[in-house]
């Protein structure tokens, strides 16, 4: 958020001292989207209660220019708070699907990251990067409010910065069911993963 006030600063500051100001249509692009990032809420358990908390008035994301909006259709950013049970997974897939791109996810908490403490359970996948491609994971059970404003403001500046990682999952999925491999094929028909 700083970086970005201090580009408009300078962007202002050159407009008025040249009345003029030069950039290219990505680096506005950028600096837009990175500024509006209306979130997908996919709060799954206890970490989606410091996701409502990032939220509220103590930490008010919107000053940030994020706006809960808990649809595909407008979303650009998913924030997966909790843990991610197989028999969830081909939801959030589905959900992800219908976003536009550019589309952008936030793993919060240890289970989302890796299954945390439900690693080793049946039922539960392990890490939600094994069905979508994750841009920023916050650490933690739970991550506090804070560390959630804070890895939504590294993804602000990996936007602006264009190094939002090679999304080698989305390419995996369009090579088909063979790349895939057996386990997240099984899964996304809405078998079990990994784990079983
Ligand atoms: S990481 Fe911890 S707080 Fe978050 S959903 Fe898992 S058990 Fe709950």
């Amino acid at each position: 958020m700083k970086a970005l006030h201090d580009d408009l600063g300078a962007a202002a500051t050159a407009l008025g001292q040249h009345g003029h100001l030069l950039t290219t249509v990505d680096e506005l692009v950028d600096a837009a989207r990175s500024g509006s990032l209306w979130y997908l809420t996919f709060g799954l358990a206890c970490c989606a209660v410091e996701m409502m908390h990032a939220a509220a008035s103590r930490y008010d994301f919107d000053r940030f220019g994020m706006m809960p909006r808990p649809s595909p259709r407008q979303a650009d950013l998913m924030i997966v708070a909790g843990t991610v049970t197989n028999k969830m997974a081909p939801a959030l897939r589905r959900i992800y699907d219908q976003m536009a791109e550019p589309r952008y996810v936030i793993s919060m908490g240890s289970c989302a990251n890796g299954g945390g403490y439900y690693h080793y359970a049946y039922s539960v996948l392990r890490g939600v990067d094994r069905i979508v491609p994750v841009d920023v994971y916050v650490p933690g059970c739970p991550p506090t409010a804070e560390a959630l404003l804070y890895g939504a403001m590294q993804l602000q500046r990996k936007i602006r910065e264009r190094r939002t990682p090679y999304r080698a999952s989305d390419d995996l999925l369009a090579r088909g069911p063979r790349a895939a491999g057996g386990w997240l094929r099984r899964l996304l028909a809405g078998g079990r993963g990994r784990g079983d």
